[in-house]
């Protein structure tokens, strides 16, 4: 360690796991020059907000800052939050900002996140047309977002969801897009998906099913129309949430190994020595799901982000997490902990109807993963059982008045 004392560690992007990195290269003991290096014009802020209290106008610009002020000075970190890294030259050690300035490092970490991806239809960059990644997009909508509002959401995923139920409270007409026969096909079992479609149907938001926009129009009312094949929906604006794709470019222009998203192995270290990458951005091995894994979640950011602050330090460690997340829509508290997509058998417990119910996913006898809907208790006991494999006592479990670790039957 006492070798890197006087080294510099540099930090592209200043993001959830740009910021998780400088915090854990500090308290490992890091007394080198740090450099965080973004290009948002902020210092690190919390994306979760955006599509939820944020939008909403519930909670404050300021409350979303991931660090306080004076962070960056009390532990002489050096920051740059408008000026970005245009180039990665691994061989020479330098990066090069988008003002031209060149600067030197000994290692680096790339924290690029994720950007929405792109949907290639005519009519995207009409003015009122979002996504949305940051603040920036967050506050062009905003005064969107009030009642009487039209909008169109093209893609059923959380953010797309959680957007929906924002405007229906407060007030705006909804219309949802899907392409798949469900909601959350994606990530969430079907018993999840309508649930969720009955709970917004219930606030009035219309959801349709296996359609594929076709185009968006302006209109002549000063409007916007979506097309599909069969379909027009007039709106005020329309919001396009069809997922995220890493933002990898600057590291396969440096060369390293991309593959939707950049490369790393189990310690977080890319194809070439010396340079890691976390969060978002990173694909790495799980040998856990027997897979590579690319995920969006504060989880893995935070987790990946300290195992990469680690590895830099000389303390390699694997990083083969159980992910969780969590999704806000209306007053319902949606928390996954694992990935059920990897699951061969799926039980219900508790009331779907009532909103109040937990589904265990199950591989070969194991639990792997648990959504749970308003059951807190679930979700929190999930964490605990999911790292542990282990099998399960089926009739215990699909008893949602017994307790979920109470369900198991042994640890392998
Ligand atoms: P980010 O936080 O996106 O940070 C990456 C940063 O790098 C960005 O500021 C970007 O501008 C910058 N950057 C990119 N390229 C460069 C460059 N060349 N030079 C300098 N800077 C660069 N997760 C949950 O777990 N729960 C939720 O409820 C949830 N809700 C979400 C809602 C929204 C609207 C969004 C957008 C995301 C949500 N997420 C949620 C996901 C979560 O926010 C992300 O997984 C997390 O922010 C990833 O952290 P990151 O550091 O990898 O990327």
């Amino acid at each position: 360690m006492s070798a890197l004392q006087n080294k510099t560690i540099v930090i592209i992007g200043a993001g959830q796991a740009g910021a998780q990195a400088v915090m854990s290269l500090r308290a490992g003991g890091f007394g080198g020059r740090v450099f965080l290096i973004g290009e948002e014009g902020h210092a690190p802020y919390q994306r979760p907000p955006l599509s939820k209290k944020y939008l909403a106008g519930d909670v404050a610009r300021d409350s979303l800052k991931l660090l306080p002020d004076a962070f960056f000075k009390e532990n002489d970190i050096a920051c740059e939050f408008s000026n970005g890294v245009i180039r990665l030259d691994i061989e020479n050690r330098r990066l090069e900002l988008a003002d031209g300035a060149d600067v030197p490092f000994d290692q680096a970490l790339l924290a690029t996140g994720s950007k929405p991806r792109p949907l290639a239809i005519s009519g995207v960059d009409h003015e009122g047309v979002f996504a949305i990644r940051n603040l920036a997009d967050v506050n062009l909508m905003r005064p969107l977002v009030k009642a009487g509002g039209r909008a169109v959401i093209i893609g059923g995923g959380y953010i797309g969801l959680e957007v929906a139920a924002c405007c229906r409270s407060l007030g705006l007409e909804v219309t949802v897009l899907e392409a798949g026969e469900r909601v959350m096909a994606r990530t969430t079992s079907a018993v999840v998906s309508h649930y969720f479609e009955a709970l917004h149907r219930a606030n009035g938001v219309r959801i349709e099913h296996g359609v594929m926009v076709t185009g968006i129009d302006r209109v002549q009312s000063g409007g916007l129309v979506v097309e599909t094949r069969d379909e027009a929906f007039e709106c005020d604006w329309v919001l396009i949430g069809i997922g995220a794709v890493a933002n990898d470019g600057l590291a396969l222009r440096a060369g390293l190994k991309v593959d939707n998203g950049i490369e790393v192995d189990q310690t977080t270290a890319t194809s070439a020595a010396g340079i890691f990458a976390a969060g978002d951005c990173a694909s790495f091995p799980s040998g856990r799901y027997g897979r590579r894994l690319r995920l969006e979640s504060v989880q893995n950011a935070i987790d990946q982000a300290k195992a990469a602050a680690h590895a830099m330090l000389g303390r390699a460690e694997t990083y083969d997490p159980v992910p969780w997340f969590w999704s806000d829509q209306y007053d319902v508290k949606y928390q996954i902990a694992g990935l059920s997509q990897f699951s061969d058998r799926e039980i219900v417990r508790g009331d779907v109807e009532a909103g109040a119910f937990s589904v265990a996913y199950l591989r070969r006898g194991r639990l792997i993963a648990v959504d749970a809907i308003n059951r807190p208790r679930d979700y929190m006991q999930a964490r605990r059982l999911v790292p542990t494999v282990t099998t399960v006592d089926e009739d215990k479990l699909s008893d949602p008045k017994i307790a979920l670790n109470e369900a198991m039957s042994s640890k392998l």
